[in-house]
């Protein structure tokens, strides 16, 4: 469990999967091995030795002085979808959760960065059969027409109906709030847009006591695009606009930049040109 503080803002990191090579085959295209090896800081965190990127799929949690917050959600339980390694999973990320102090009840805000599967998981837990709200006490945030983009486009869904099981039983719970893309959370916390790699994508911007942070969703999915700003994905929406040379600036390279990783695909999505991670 990693943490970082932000002045009065801590931010603790909490891994539901973790994942190794390929990523050069289906993601980042141009990250091969030998491409990162001349990338000598990512050792060890984010390469192996072997040049491969390291990749993740985590949830952060925010604990400013006046709310408390978790970005992304995962994957999530019990969910059925069209890839082996997200499909009917049975993890301990709420337990992990209240083990370290953060039970869901004590959450004022959820706010996922864009729509895609490896975001909203934890939305939602299977209750007596039903898709319940994990986080009851808390808003579900979503910005910059992102509910509206999936709702209206259900068939673009990367490996299953996620919109059904994880984000619109938090619309007939009435704990939904569509917000704008420069939404405050509160005087530490709040939204960037970052569109491209999906049409509303936000970025979580921290700033206390002079230090800063930023959240960055799958504004970029390694920090070795940190080192290569050229460097796209495929599974960003829109390839020009993605990435880190884009509108939004993460600041120097010595702020503190979370690249909230993600995770490979079967061989036969690797076919697709827009991944949908
Ligand atoms: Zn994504």
């Amino acid at each position: 469990m990693s943490q970082w503080q932000v002045g009065d803002v801590r931010i603790t990191k909490f891994v539901e999967k973790e994942f190794a090579g390929s990523v050069h085959r289906f993601l980042l295209l141009d990250a091969t091995p030998e491409a990162c090896k001349d990338i000598a800081w990512l050792k060890p965190h984010f390469m192996t030795e072997n040049g491969e990127l390291r990749l993740s799929i985590h949830a952060l949690v925010v604990e400013a002085p006046s709310c408390r917050i978790i970005v992304d959600t995962c994957f999530g339980n019990d969910k059925q979808r069209e890839n082996e390694r997200s499909n009917m999973l049975c993890g301990s990320f709420p337990r992990d959760l209240e083990a370290a102090g953060f039970p869901a009840s004590s959450f004022d805000y959820v706010l996922c960065t864009h729509l895609h599967v490896d975001h909203v998981g934890w939305n939602t837990v299977l209750v007596d059969g039903k898709w319940e709200p994990t986080f009851k006490n808390a808003r579900y945030l979503i910005a910059g027409g992102e509910y509206e983009y999936w709702s209206c486009h259900r068939e673009k869904q990367q490996f299953g109906d996620y919109m059904g099981d994880s984000v619109d039983p938090l619309l007939a719970a009435g704990l939904l709030d569509r917000i704008e893309t420069d939404h405050k959370l509160c005087d530490e916390v709040w939204l960037e847009p970052t569109p491209g790699h999906t049409p509303g994508h936000v970025s979580v911007r921290i700033a206390s006591k002079g230090q800063q942070a930023l959240l960055t969703g799958d504004f970029i999915h390694s920090p070795s695009q940190m080192a290569r700003h050229h460097w796209g994905t495929t599974a960003d929406s829109d390839q020009k606009s993605s990435g880190v040379d884009s509108a939004a600036n993460p600041g120097p390279v010595g702020d503190r930049v979370d690249a909230c990783n993600r995770n490979p695909l079967s061989r036969s999505d690797r076919r697709s040109r827009n991944t949908g991670w």
